[in-house]
């Protein structure tokens, strides 16, 4: 079941289109491209196919099948990008929506959740609010790395 007004559910339903489309799907689980804009090369989302904000409400066949999905995901990720990490986590206060961020490190970014969280979110905030264009990922860079991610063997 989905829900109106949730930004995860309006993917899920096609009324907002993913950049590049949606990279892998099984029952359960959906993996595609954050929104735009983008600020952060990688960085995808792996969301629950139905409306539901707690990861603790999951039936058997989707807490299942979650492990194998972040597994693939992270490992067409780091062949296609070869990031030094790739951070999975998930949060659910602005989209409650269960959703998970995977999100690769680049070699050249020290290591540590702190530097990775204060980029991510000095990127977001002066792209958003104030119009820097500095790390949007052009969207035919996305499109191109969601090809290569969605022929990856590890979702064949
Ligand atoms: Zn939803």
């Amino acid at each position: 079941m989905l829900k109106n007004g949730c930004m995860s559910c309006n993917i899920l339903s096609g009324r907002t289109p993913s950049p590049g489309g949606v990279i892998y799907e099984n029952e359960a689980w959906h993996v595609d491209s954050i929104q735009p804009p983008v600020v952060w090369k990688g960085f995808l989302i792996v969301k629950l196919k139905r409306h539901c904000e707690h990861i603790a409400e999951l039936t058997p066949q989707e807490s299942l099948s979650l492990g194998p999905t972040l597994q693939q995901t992270c490992r067409a990720l780091s062949d296609v990008l070869n990031p030094a990490k790739i951070y999975v986590c998930s949060f659910g206060d602005g989209v409650k929506h269960i959703h998970f961020w995977v999100l690769p490190r680049p070699p050249e970014m020290r290591p540590g959740m702190h530097t990775v969280m204060r980029h991510l979110d000095m990127r977001t905030a002066l792209t958003r609010f104030l119009g820097l264009k500095k790390w949007i990922v052009p969207e035919a860079e996305i499109e191109q790395l969601v090809v290569k991610l969605k022929n990856h063997p590890a979702f064949q």
